[in-house]
């Protein structure tokens, strides 16, 4: 399944990938999302570790699951709509007459991928049509049209094809070539020495090797195809990008023309593969990563033809892994999630399949669900916080003691500018040219991923649409598009603990303001601050003032990359710069945010609710969205390919940073939820 964010979009927190996918089978959700004091550890100094008093009892109550590699809140939020979805997606599946073209679709693709033992029967017999393509190849040449195939099908294989905004002209959609084409998560996994990476490069050839005799291979035979895939992924990836040098725009934006493409990889046919793969007419396009272009045109000479054959048919397995017998399941499982993740078992089959027609259909399956679950209420109340924080992070632009008049115009400009896109969608896709078949759960797969593929495709030399989402409705998260200026909340995330209807502002702002606000900075950091009002890569900014908000984002980049993420791995600080100086932007706007509109109505600051002021209720329900735990597997995936920091320090080092914190908690100077110096931008 395809990883449906753009290149920059920003979340609240890592999208799930299929490997960290995983969602629990605990008991049916019957827990109560709300805010409570009573999750509360009293026994703690709030003013030593707010995490651990603000989210000690509900870690203990809470264990992670055994199919799960972390577990938190934001998961109670998720799993609670993984079973509205299965309800609807369980009433679709009945096969009768009557019901819609969407029903049949959302409903047989359930059924399909819940129909096990036709899974079984099936065997890999469905993939025989690809790896007969992939024999029958008689040359190097002939590479280009096998991997218009696989990406047909939603197989990554060697690179990536994609449309996305122009960075310097954003209105218009462009075509992009990007790296791609290795299993492991990021470029790095192929060269680290040390211990632990060396030992995870070994048990992934041996995944591979245990895929290829799945397929019939003897284990001589699968061993030798699992070392040439490795090599030839470690040679892909050397001329990838990490992902910390991805979070930065220049680093990714390369306008060629469709020659200057050619010419860095001519022994791969380029006009084959886009007139194949169904893209329009195009004569430029962003090369994402040129010197990855360049290297695979000595990766392809380097290795044999059989050789490619071999990577080739491991990615057609891997890329449709998700449909075919338990035992590939398993085994993708035991590298992906175990190893990877930590997760002990594999999630229950009615929750992968909710999670893959979610991901595959989602806008299908986000129409009945916002008709069942959305409120008129709930997005007007947002849409006022969102106002009252903006107005916020204009007074502070205007007052900020670092940033020059000429600067302060643009930004002002720019805050202007940011569109907001609450609830869903107002132009649902249209899935109509999909076939969805009962019984072929892995055709569904493949046919849903070339229709995805051919909508994002179709919009190559368009103008943008702004009403399309990048992801379904029910998706607990929150993202800001820098090429678009604009932030999204979708229905799935207005809900306890973030928001509550019944709640009051204080438990609000803290809650889903602190989100807003996280979304609203992220326009404002070190890689949204390079684009300006239109979603245009332009620097707005006068050298000197550059030169201060440097040194501003250099304290926070600082302080985390001093955090041990587990064992002896620290947090890589550049790479986590932009969600850190969101978190704690984010935090201060909605606090200031509050506070405003606390004195206009006159609230009483010093009348206490369970024994709290409305100020300390701010900041507990702040703290207690974040209560996550997880497993040290997971951590150390997470501090070399995720910019997000564990959450423990998503909480207390922000609030440490924020000497209006201490003061609602009556901390002295000398407590460890007291920063002395504490960093700040805006
Ligand atoms: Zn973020």
């Amino acid at each position: 399944m395809r990883n449906f964010l753009k290149v920059l979009t920003v979340s609240l927190m890592l999208v799930p990938t299929l490997w960290s996918q995983d969602k629990s089978e605990a008991a049916k959700p019957s827990a109560d999302l709300r805010f409570s004091v009573d999750l509360l550890d009293k026994n703690i100094d709030p003013c030593n570790d707010f995490y651990a008093y603000a989210c000690s009892k509900w870690l203990v109550k809470n264990p992670i699951p055994a199919d799960r590699s972390s577990w938190g809140r934001f998961n109670e939020l998720q799993q609670r709509g993984e079973y509205i979805v299965r309800d609807i997606l369980e009433k679709a599946s009945v096969n009768q007459p009557g019901r819609s073209a969407n029903q049949q679709k959302i409903g047989d693709y359930y059924a399909s991928c819940m129909d096990e033992s036709a899974i079984e029967k099936a065997g890999t017999k469905p993939l025989e049509r690809d790896f007969q393509s992939i024999a029958a190849l008689r040359s190097k040449a002939d590479l280009a049209q096998e991997i218009v195939r696989l990406h047909g099908e939603g197989a990554d294989a060697l690179f990536g094809f994609d449309s996305g905004s122009d960075f310097k002209n954003a209105s218009q959609i462009i075509a992009q070539v990007d790296q791609g084409g290795l299993g492991l998560p990021d470029r790095d996994y192929y060269f680290k020495d040390d211990e632990k990476s060396v030992e995870l490069r070994k048990k992934y050839v041996a995944h591979v090797a245990r895929m290829f005799t799945l397929l019939g291979d003897d284990e001589g035979k699968a061993a030798a195809e699992a070392k040439v895939v490795m090599e030839i992924e470690t040679s892909l990836a050397k001329g990838a990008l990490d992902q910390t040098s991805r979070r930065d725009p220049q680093k990714i934006y390369h306008k060629l023309t469709d020659k200057e493409l050619a010419a860095l990889s001519p022994v791969f046919n380029w006009t084959t593969y886009f007139e194949g793969v169904g893209a329009p007419r195009f004569d430029s396009l962003n090369v994402i990563e040129p010197d990855f272009i360049k290297n695979m045109q000595e990766v392809i000479g380097a290795h044999s033809l059989d050789d490619w054959k071999t990577y080739l048919r491991w990615h057609a397995v891997h890329g449709n892994v998700q449909m075919l017998p338990a035992a590939f399941v398993n085994e993708n499982f035991d590298f992906f999630g175990k190893t990877l993740t930590g997760a002990k078992e594999l999630r229950p089959r009615w929750k992968r399949c909710v999670s893959f027609t979610n991901g595959d259909l989602g806008e299908l399956v986000g129409q009945i669900y916002v008709e069942q679950t959305f409120g008129a209420e709930g997005k007007e109340r947002t849409l006022a916080m969102v106002g009252a924080l903006e107005k916020a992070l204009g007074q502070d632009i205007k007052d900020s003691p670092w940033m020059g008049a000429d600067t302060k115009t643009q930004a002002l400009v720019k805050l202007q500018a940011i569109t907001n896109r609450i609830g869903y969608t107002d132009k649902w896709r249209d899935y109509s040219a999909l076939q969805i078949v009962r019984g072929d759960a892995l055709g569904n797969l493949q046919r849903a991923n070339h229709n995805d593929l051919q909508y994002r495709l179709k919009k190559i030399g368009t103008r943008l649409d702004k009403r399309e989402w990048p992801y379904p409705p029910m998706t607990v998260n929150a993202t800001y598009d820098p090429t678009q200026n604009n932030i999204t909340f979708p229905a799935g995330i207005l809900q306890p603990p973030f928001y509550d209807n019944q709640a009051d502002d204080a438990l609000n702002f803290g809650g889903i303001g602190a989100v807003i606000g996280h979304e609203l900075t992220h326009g404002f950091d070190d890689q949204g601050s390079q684009f300006d009002a239109d979603g245009n890569l332009r620097d707005w900014w006068t050298a000197d003032d550059k030169k201060q908000f440097e040194a501003r984002t250099g304290c926070i980049r600082d302080q985390y990359a001093n955090f041990v993420a587990v064992d002896d791995l620290k947090l890589n600080g550049k790479l986590t710069l932009g969600e850190n100086l969101a978190d704690l932007g984010g935090l201060w706007l909605a606090w200031e945010a509050w506070l405003d509109k606390a004195a206009a109505a006159h609230l009483d600051m010093s009348a206490t609710e369970d024994s709290y002021t409305p100020e300390q209720r701010f900041w507990i329900a702040y703290a207690q969205q974040w209560c996550t735990q997880t497993r040290p597997e997971r951590l150390r995936t997470q501090a070399q390919t995720d910019p997000h920091a564990p959450d423990e320090y998503r909480t207390n080092t922000v609030l440490q940073d924020l000497p209006e914190f201490a003061k609602s908690f009556s901390c002295r100077k000398t407590a460890a939820m007291v920063n002395p110096n504490p960093c700040r931008v805006w």
